[in-house]
């Protein structure tokens, strides 16, 4: 095979220390023992930059690993593919995966102890052209969780759900799409319903955390225990409070609204847009909507941007490039803008950790009216601005200004928000 590219991503060893120390006294040769320690090694490193995923992937000669840091893929160490390939090998054989099955995609998993806790891993092998690669799901079973003054909501927004949560009614949906820390909300939001002598069931595919206190049911296909099922069995313990994972389906959503039309007080997460295109993906599963407009009480969307190491950020004057974007958009060119150079306390990536972006829309009388009237999208945002909900975009663009977050996180979310809400995210 003739390989055109040279790979152009450059390997950062910040961000696998102890594998490479690992890799200068025990160097990689042919028949090498000690795989698990450099499995632990490499999981350690993992654990200290906080990676979501960690990747093993073989080229022609030499095998890339990567990790998935606040959503974005590092390289962090090249080896010769027989090194690479004992790796995927010892993490398949502890993920329980069957290790002659080498021509299909395979699914396993397993729990390892690694950087002083216990992490879950989610294994994925597939076959490619130069031998197996490996995708790595890490959950740390012992990270603490979230509280809601930990997410990056506004002090005003967080005493709306704060507020809303005294009050136990309707239903209260955090939207966004996949990957923007929706389930870290709402564990925010149990945390805070811990505190009350209140009894509070989930239904979860999978738990992802185990809360002391709360009635947590699991989604378990195989068992029987389908979505909608555990969703009856829910409703069976009568709680003060539900929380559903996630609506994803028609029957989940007419479970969802009968549940908060009868005077229970339930939470979720919904596959919308925005905040007032839950509207629109309930009706999408067929509820009708008056359904809609007796149920919902708060719709919070969000994303995550990256958050600036405060180590190496700076903030300097916006070249040309930005100035043209702010008045694109019709805002006046900030006076500075901030970005980061990447130092040894970020590992060179220039950011530390992830901070949310809201939009907190509160249903009121008159927005309930408009949704039974069945008002689009542009109707709803208009009357939610001139409410005073705050648009993600303007959320993210505060934060930018506060040093919070890069421009350049800033431009990425402006693309995509701008797409999904066709170029409704700053103004009505
Ligand atoms: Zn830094």
């Amino acid at each position: 095979m003739i390989s055109f590219l040279p790979n152009p991503r450059p390997v950062e060893p910040r961000l696998a220390p102890q594998y490479h120390a690992y890799l200068g006294s025990h160097p990689p040769v042919a028949d090498e023992p000690r795989t698990q320690e450099r499995a632990t090694a490499l999981l350690a490193d993992a654990v200290q930059w906080r990676a979501s995923d960690v990747h093993i992937e073989p080229a022609s000669e030499q095998t890339r690993i990567r990790f998935r840091i606040d959503g974005v893929l590092h390289d962090v160490a090249e080896v010769p593919n027989f090194s690479g390939h004992r790796l995927v090998a010892y993490f398949k054989i502890q993920s329980q995966i069957n290790a002659t099955a080498i021509a299909t995609p395979e699914h396993g998993h397993c729990r390892m102890a690694a950087g002083g806790t216990v992490l879950e891993l989610r294994t994925t092998v597939a076959p490619t052209v130069n031998g197996e690669m490996i995708g790595i799901r890490l959950l740390d079973t012992q990270r603490p969780l979230l509280r809601l003054d930990d997410l990056g909501m506004k002090e005003e927004d967080q005493r709306h759900l704060r507020t809303w949560l005294e009050g136990m009614q309707g239903m209260l949906l955090v939207c966004g799409p996949v990957g923007t820390g929706k389930t870290s909300t709402l564990y925010a939001l149990l945390h805070e319903l811990q505190k009350e002598p209140r009894s509070i069931v989930t239904v979860e595919d999978p738990v992802e955390c185990n809360l002391d206190g709360i009635t947590q049911i699991e989604v378990h296909v195989k068992r029987g225990m389908t979505f909608p099922e555990a969703m009856r069995a829910m409703l069976r313990l009568d709680p003060d409070y539900l929380l559903v994972g996630e609506i994803r389906d028609s029957e989940s959503a007419h479970v969802a609204i009968t549940a908060a039309g009868s005077g229970q007080t339930l939470l979720s997460t919904l596959h919308a847009r925005d905040a007032v295109g839950a509207v629109t993906t309930l009706r999408n599963y067929g509820l009708q909507l008056w359904e809609v407009a007796a149920a919902i009480e708060l719709c919070v969307s969000q994303r995550l941007v990256r958050r600036l190491c405060t180590k190496c950020r700076s903030g300097g004057p916006p070249g040309d490039e930005a100035a043209h974007w702010y008045g694109e958009l019709g805002l006046p060119v900030p006076e500075q803008i901030f970005s980061s150079v990447g130092c040894d306390a970020c590992g060179g990536t220039g950011y530390q950790g992830r901070l949310g972006i809201f939009e907190v829309w509160r249903i009121d009388a008159e927005a309930r009216e408009m949704i039974l009237r069945g008002a689009d999208d542009l109707q709803l945002t208009r009357h939610a601005m001139a409410q005073g909900m705050q648009p993600l975009l303007s959320d993210a663009l505060a934060k930018a200004s506060a040093g919070l977050t890069s421009f350049a996180e800033v431009r990425i979310l402006a693309a995509e928000v701008r797409r999904t809400t066709g170029g409704l995210a700053l103004r009505p």
